[in-house]
């Protein structure tokens, strides 16, 4: 499989505290990683990492094989193939559904409008929400909320999408149609790195589980072993708590 997402001995402090600890990483083209642990573990720090929202202290990141510069253009230029959905959408309240969708395309990418919309209504169908395109954020769920984030992300057509807990700020019964957006994106093809709790997802879409602990990655392998034969006894401890 081809690497398109390498991170080699990255290591990250805030302050004293080591908070990523020799990180060696490789998600394949077409891969889909959750990454579990505990809180405060690193996960959303790995995440930005890889991102380059955050600068690290040694290592190195790669996207397709080029590495990512600690600033200016051309990282902006990588960073745009990597999209991110975060635990809050973060969508602008005062614009709709579409407008929010179609934002970085146009500014960005200097897309034309009315292509943009084009492409927006196409993503806001593929996440089930077609009808609701001209809604505002407060008129919509939080689980629509985070549908219209996702489709957000897609807009840049990115080569892999990172999710930092997408799920963990909806309520239960919101969460099924998130996942299952997600599900479908797997299925697709695309890369993606997801951070959740979500066990269920983690079996049934993920290539691979990578367990954190205390900014170190303790295991990663296919799920099925990891769920009934973690090896650590970090991962022994952290399964019994959530399973
Ligand atoms: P997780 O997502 O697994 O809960 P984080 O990556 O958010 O873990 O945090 C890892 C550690 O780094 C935690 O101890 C957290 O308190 C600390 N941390 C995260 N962000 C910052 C920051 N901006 N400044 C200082 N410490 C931070
Ligand atoms: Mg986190």
């Amino acid at each position: 499989m081809e690497p398109l997402i390498e991170l080699r001995g990255v290591n990250k402090h805030y302050g004293d505290l080591h908070v990523l600890r020799d990180i060696n990483l490789t998600v394949g083209r077409g891969e889909v990683v959750v990454v579990i642990g505990p809180s405060g573990s690193g996960k959303s720090t790995l995440c930005r990492t890889i991102n380059r929202l955050e600068t690290v202290g040694s290592g190195t990141i790669t996207l397709a094989g080029e590495p990512l510069p600690a600033e200016g253009r051309e990282l902006a230029r990588l960073r745009s193939e990597v999209g991110m959905v975060f635990q809050s959408f973060n969508l602008f309240a005062h614009k709709t559904a579409l407008a929010n969708v179609m934002l970085a395309p146009v500014k960005v990418r200097g897309r034309k409008k009315e292509e943009a919309e084009a492409r927006a209504r196409e993503l806001l169908g593929r996440v089930g929400l077609a009808e609701h395109a001209d809604k505002y954020p407060a008129q919509l769920s939080g689980g629509q909320q985070q549908r219209v984030a996702i489709a957000r992300a897609l807009a840049m057509d990115p080569q892999a999408l990172l999710f930092d807990e997408p799920t963990s700020a909806l309520d239960p019964e919101m969460i099924s149609e998130v996942l299952e957006v997600m599900q479908q994106l797997a299925r697709d093809g695309m890369t993606m790195v997801v951070v959740t709790h979500e066990m269920g997802f983690a079996r049934s879409a993920a290539n691979r589980v990578v367990f954190m602990a205390d900014g170190q990655i303790v295991e990663d392998r296919v799920p099925e072993e990891f769920f009934t034969a973690p090896r650590s006894a970090r991962a022994q401890d952290f399964l019994s708590k959530i399973l």
